[in-house]
């Protein structure tokens, strides 16, 4: 790992050595930050020598990613997720340009994959054989799945809330799945109890620094999937805080090696219902205010968001904007998304795209913009919300005098 340079603590400034299981600061307990140098990876790599790869996983992005020059990165193809052009919405919105990131097509269907395969290689690296972390649901079934893929053995934590298709992966994948009777805040203090206990890799979000240089890849496909032209805008929705955290350091990344020669502003997006982080960056204050986690988008349902400070700090560096959009307007995203796109998201997978729109409702992008919009897990996650957002089909005996009448009640022409 010639190219990181330290593990560099956000509070206090203290470096550390990049050990595979260094997680908090040990002078004060604040967050690391993987620190490159950049000088290095600048001599080692070129849009070409990219573009010239076929691996089409996230581990083609090597140079840029904190894992040991002899460690395996095989298991689950993650990374290498779709970019589409998404010319009937954007038309629908009267927007310049629109493009959909769909990272719920990765093997466990969420962005989530990204980080959960960077924790099983430093875990690995690590020597360690069980993982653990507590999650919303999309870093548990994603940790599960790509701790399967490699034989670690799995202690995951989630709120009683989690939808059942997030559950029912994690048993598939052989967790040992703990479902906790509380919120989220509560899921991840008893995970964090149980992890120093018995001395279990760590995957908790924003705790251990490795994941979100998993997060950034995304930026990097982005890049090269828009042939380098950066977008004037990538929205993105945040609970924790650790994926718009990771989609800022890739664009900085890029444009630290002179890959790229412009940033695109964030647009962070949140539910009116927990918003705590998009709140205090409206307020200009740096004082996380815990929220009630009251929302039907489940995956950003944090009320103690554990990346606040990294996540405040890439929306006002990118002079970007916040939204915050209803449990309504998430709904509306999702069906809209699948009319007009073919792209079906959970809720929380679609609130970057419902801030879009909330965004230009409010006139707060303009319409001349281009924007990416992450989608960041599968609507087949969690079924009951997809059904609230596209409502029933017609259900009847089969008989073609039901079907005329059927259809007669519903407006459909014939
Ligand atoms: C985790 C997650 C997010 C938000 O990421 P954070 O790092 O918690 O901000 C958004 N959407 C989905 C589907 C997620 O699983
Ligand atoms: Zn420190």
């Amino acid at each position: 790992m010639k190219h990181v340079q330290s593990l560099t603590c956000i509070r206090c400034g203290a470096e550390h050595a990049p050990r595979p299981d260094t997680c908090t600061c040990s002078q004060c307990g604040g967050l690391l930050e993987v620190v490159y140098d950049y000088a290095s990876i600048r001599c080692s790599i070129s849009r070409a020598i990219l573009e010239n790869r076929r691996d089409p996983s996230m581990w083609r992005y090597r140079e840029f990613l904190p894992i040991a020059k002899e460690s395996d990165p095989s298991g689950l193809r993650v990374g290498g997720s779709p970019l589409y052009k998404a010319v009937r919405l954007a038309d629908h919105l009267g927007l310049a340009a629109l493009y959909i990131k769909d990272d719920g097509i990765n093997p466990t269907a969420s962005l989530k994959d990204r980080p959960s395969a960077m924790a099983v290689v430093k875990a690995a690296e690590a020597g360690a054989d069980t993982i653990a972390c507590s999650s919303t649901g999309n870093a548990a079934s994603s940790l599960a799945g790509n701790a399967a893929a490699r034989g670690f053995k799995t202690y995951i934590f989630v709120p009683e809330r989690a939808p059942k298709g997030k559950v029912a992966q994690l048993l598939m994948f052989g967790a040992q799945v703990v479902s906790v009777k509380g919120s989220y805040e509560d899921t991840f203090r008893l995970s964090a109890e149980a992890i120093q206990r018995w001395g279990w890799y760590n995957r908790n979000a924003a705790i251990n620094p490795y994941l979100m240089e998993g997060k950034k890849t995304v930026s990097f496909e982005i890049a090269e999937q828009l042939n380098w032209q950066i977008p004037d805008y990538v929205a993105v929705s945040v609970g924790d805080g650790c994926t718009i955290a990771g989609v800022w350091k890739g664009f900085k990344d890029l444009y630290e090696t002179g890959l790229i020669h412009k940033l695109p502003r964030l647009i962070s997006v949140q539910a009116e219902g927990c918003c705590p982080i998009n709140k205090a960056f409206s307020e200009g204050s740096s004082t996380l205010v815990p929220m009630e986690e009251n929302t039907i988008a489940d995956s950003i349902a944090v009320g103690v968001p554990r990346n606040f400070h990294k996540a405040l700090r890439a929306i006002r560096e990118s002079d970007g904007i916040a939204v915050n959009v209803s449990d309504g307007e998430i709904l509306s995203a999702m069906q809209v998304l699948g009319k007009t796109c073919g792209v079906f998201g959970e809720p929380a997978g679609v609130t970057g795209t419902a801030g879009v729109i909330k965004a230009l409702q409010l006139k707060l992008i303009p319409a001349s913009a281009s924007v990416v919009s992450l989608v960041t897990g599968n609507g087949l996650k969690d079924i009951a919300a997809a059904i609230r957002a596209a409502g029933a089909p017609i259900c009847i005996e089969p008989d073609m005098g039901l079907l005329l009448q059927a259809f007669k009640a519903r407006g459909v022409p014939f």
